[in-house]
């Protein structure tokens, strides 16, 4: 018997991962309705929905975040106006295109203005497709903010449960918020490993591993994650000299998987990041003993991650980008946004306040997701490595 190389075997596994990282026109959702027709899948937007519900209702949350740098948009730009970011744009493309045909429903959270109108857009484009624009509390009270939330998730439960017939009992959410909790946790565990032993799991292979996981049942993306840890500890890989680097801005529109490759490639080793941030949001568990809708709800309150969509009045910006990049002994801080990103843009200044207060280096750039030149990028990201080193 030949013994199984653990090198190549992760070589695939990622290779598996790139793929699915990049199935832009939901190749892999088709697959999975089509192994049962009844199935129903449902679309969501950046940056955070409460997933667990889609999935107690036996449907397949599918996290749509844009085209990339695969699809030249043509339809999609003859909706908006020039100065606004790329992804809405990709993503109305696709779905004038008949790409995203595969959902059955989507869900827009309450991110920003933009998004809030392609929700509006969506309605009047798509009139057979359920869609649901998701107003996230901005009062963080339990009676106010959290009862308002608690009653949004109901009435998303509610609609989804008819539509597919399958109710969204207490169980069966809780069942699902078991299974997103063990989801986090690996990926909490993915990150601790980057953090310790960066050159076991490097952020390119942990950035397709989490998109991965927008088209995959949430079971499947667990397997594939406990199966990377096993692989990557066992890899063998040498530890190499980069400097440790927190990025921040790309929590919504995500940056292409070779800009993430082009700061490797110039000496900085991503140790911490906001890129699919709704893969760690909330941070820790949700309760999955009691009412489920209020747990989710209490979880959204106090264990969201800081973002700059959300409004939090009580948090001194950036002071969280600091503990963290502190906590991942990041020995800079890169801001990369996505061009003409308002919630990013906006706190951006603040935030880097906060860092530069701190005696962090830090260095920014502006990107979009079909960005295809990388070379001043490169040799800003070079610079600053080289800056941390010999600093
Ligand atoms: S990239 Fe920024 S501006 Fe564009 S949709 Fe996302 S949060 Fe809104």
């Amino acid at each position: 018997m030949t013994a199984t190389n653990p090198g190549t075997e992760l070589q695939a596994l990622v290779s598996r991962a790139e793929d699915l990282a990049h199935d832009v026109t939901l190749r892999a959702v088709r697959e999975w309705k089509a192994a049962e027709p009844s199935r129903k899948a449902i679309g969501y937007m950046p940056v955070y929905v409460p997933r667990e519900i889609i999935h107690a209702a036996g449907m397949l949350p599918v996290g749509v975040f844009g085209a990339g740098e695969s699809v030249e948009i043509v339809k999609g730009d003859a909706f908006f106006q020039s100065y606004i970011c790329h992804i809405p744009r990709s993503v109305l493309d696709l779905a004038l295109r008949g790409a995203l045909d595969c959902l059955d429903g989507m869900l827009f959270p309450s991110t920003c203005d933009v998004i809030r109108n392609l929700s509006g857009m969506w309605q009047m484009l798509f009139p057979q497709k359920y869609v649901h624009y998701i107003d996230l509390p901005q009062d963080p009270s339990p009676g106010l903010g959290g009862a308002f939330f608690a009653r949004e998730m109901r009435q998303i439960a509610d609609d989804l449960g008819r539509m597919g017939g399958t109710p969204v009992t207490d169980g069966r959410l809780r069942a699902s918020i078991a299974a997103y909790n063990e989801n986090r946790r690996l990926v909490e565990e993915l990150y601790q490993l980057r953090r310790s032993q960066f050159w076991l799991a490097p952020a390119s292979e942990v950035y397709v591993l989490l998109r991965a996981g927008n088209v995959l049942p949430v079971e499947e993306h667990t397997k594939l994650l406990a199966e990377y840890l096993t692989l990557a500890r066992q890899s063998g890989r040498h530890p190499v000299d980069m400097a440790r680097v927190a990025i921040r801005g790309c929590f919504c529109e995500q940056p292409p998987v070779d800009l993430i490759r082009t700061l490797e490639r110039a000496g900085c080793t991503i140790v911490d990041d906001d890129w699919l941030i709704h893969s760690r949001w909330p941070r820790g568990s949700v309760d999955a003993q009691g009412d489920p809708f209020e747990a989710l709800s209490s979880a959204f309150l106090y264990r969201s991650p800081s973002c700059p969509s959300l409004y939090r009045a009580h948090e001194r910006k950036g002071a969280s980008l600091v503990a963290d990049a502190r906590e991942a002994r990041a020995e800079g801080v890169i801001f990369a946004s996505a061009s003409f990103c308002d919630p990013a843009l906006l706190d951006q200044p603040m935030t880097m306040a906060a860092v530069k207060q701190a005696e962090i280096p830090c260095t920014a750039f502006l990107y979009a997701e079909n960005t295809g030149q990388f070379q001043p990028i490169r040799e800003q990201a070079g610079t600053f490595a080289d800056a941390i080193k010999l600093s």
